[in-house]
């Protein structure tokens, strides 16, 4: 046998790169609007030309990925847990857990793409093929149909035809406002709402969309600093002035709850009852009101309420899951799983549902599915971003034994899938199902400028520019 050198061997072995020898060089970004929601994906360049893609929170700001930059430059990007461990502390609840959810994503895509290995297989391999995904049927693309049960069950019945095995819609009290002798509260108290939410619509013309993402095209738009002060001190003054769910007092009478009840099986007589239903967005009430709700609804074999309640206050958890046979579901502004601890330690969900990009990334999300079925709790993943997340999401459920299912916003996407340049077959949401491939990292080969050019947000239209200012953030971390 002739001598064969190291490097003669090395050419024969599948490295995509030298994995030891990688860092972390540079992180870059692109805001979309429209995917339905504004998404904010991120690359991570290394010195071996393998980039890691990533995405912070739909909404959120990508400020809170870069302020992480300076503390991971020159670092292997290989070493996931070590550097999670080291940014986890500038994350936090809600969107504020963007940023680290978006450089453990793009660690998890480039180590994955320099051992050449698919992310679930470095999760330990997989419990299925395929992630289930269901489709959330709301309020951008089905506004009218939220005025009857009828027009929202056929909403849901195109879903069914499109392939989705479990669908889920909206079920709140706003269907209720206007509708005299449905709710009780202080008199004045929906006026006062009203008044606050027009003045919120005269500064933001498009009002179902969330107020941060109004708040920056008005920064981009707004030359006039005295002007842009003025839109800044109203939002806060009408936030000030909404209580949160356990504070408003508002109570659904039996008029309101005939009314709710109606709308529901007006859903099931058009969809039947062999798809499971979820519901969402039911407040703002308190845990009592809920509880009303759902004992009215039982009978129609909902799949599960989603975040029906506050969840700072475990308690009204434990109270709600034993006063109702409903699943209870929340978890979509968890950040890390040990802050699902308080909830599952008091048997106060019936299913997790974490936003892998709020709760921490690939790794903690997992973590999260796993302290779930130490309860006997099932999980449901979150997911209203770009084909990374979705992405992320699908390697992550295919992965944890428990995970049930995930959710989809963009199906009336038409250009979603063009997001990205890859070998996986397209659409990526195939008749309710993505098939998670045996490509390396996330299964993305690099994203579809073309595409993102169009729909560059209106309030930063930057396509991975420089972010050189953030090189040398820094301040005495040592928590
Ligand atoms: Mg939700």
């Amino acid at each position: 046998m002739p001598n064969i050198t190291y490097e003669e061997t090395l050419a024969n072995v599948n490295t995509n790169s030298r994995p030891s020898d990688l860092k972390i060089t540079d992180m870059r970004f692109a805001e979309l609007e429209g995917a339905p929601y504004p998404c904010i994906l991120m690359k991570l360049y290394t010195n071996q030309g393998i980039v890691g893609f990533g995405e912070v929170r739909d909404m959120a700001s990508k400020t809170y990925a870069l302020m992480l930059k300076g503390r991971l430059l020159g670092e292997n990007p290989c070493n996931i847990d070590m550097l999670f461990r080291r940014i986890k502390q500038f994350g936090g609840q809600g969107r504020q857990g963007g940023g680290v959810s978006a450089v453990d994503i793009a660690l998890w895509d480039i180590a994955g793409k320099a051992y050449n290995i698919p992310v679930y297989q470095m999760l330990g391999g997989k419990f299925r093929d395929k992630m289930r995904i269901y489709c959330d049927t709301d309020i951008e693309f089905h506004r009218d149909s939220r005025s009857d049960g009828q027009n929202m069950g056929y909403a849901l019945k195109k879903r069914m035809e499109s392939g989705y095995t479990i669908l889920k819609m909206d079920l709140g009290i706003n269907l209720l406002y206007g509708v005299p002798g449905t709710l009780t509260a202080p008199l004045g108290f929906f006026e006062e709402q009203r008044r606050l939410s027009e003045l919120s619509r005269k500064l933001y013309p498009t009002p179902w969309e969330a107020d941060a993402y109004n708040e920056r095209v008005a920064v981009r738009n707004t030359k006039d600093t005295d002007e842009l002060m003025e839109r800044f001190i109203a939002r806060n003054n009408a936030r000030r002035h909404t209580p949160k769910h356990p504070f408003t007092g508002i109570q659904i009478t039996e008029k309101g709850l005939d009314y709710l009840e109606e709308y529901v099986s007006e859903v099931r007589s058009i969809i039947g009852y062999d798809i499971p239903l979820a519901t969402d967005h039911h407040g703002p009430i308190g845990v009592d009101e809920i509880i009303k709700l759902a004992r009215r609804i039982e009978k129609y074999n909902i799949a599960w309420l989603e975040d029906p309640i506050s969840v700072q206050y475990p308690e009204q958890w434990r109270k709600l899951v034993s006063s109702t046979n409903i699943p209870i579901c929340t978890g979509e502004d968890i950040y890390l799983a040990e802050n699902f601890e308080p909830l599952m330690n008091v048997n106060g969900i019936t299913i997790a549902h974490p936003d892998p990009l709020s709760a921490g990334g690939i790794l903690e999300t997992k973590k999260i599915g796993d302290l779930a079925q130490k309860y006997g709790v099932r999980m449901a993943l979150h997911q209203a971003a770009s084909p990374i997340h979705a992405m992320a999401a699908a390697h992550i459920g295919v992965a944890t034994e428990n995970c049930w299912a995930c959710e989809f916003h963009a199906h009336d996407v038409a250009w979603w899938n063009d997001l990205i340049i890859s070998k996986m077959p397209k659409p990526l949401v195939n008749r309710g199902f993505i098939d998670v491939p045996d490509l390396p990292g996330l299964g993305i080969d690099d994203l579809n400028d073309e595409v993102i050019k169009e729909h560059i947000s209106s309030w930063d239209q930057g396509l991975w520019e420089p972010t050189d200012q953030w090189n040398f953030e820094y301040a005495s971390d040592g928590f």
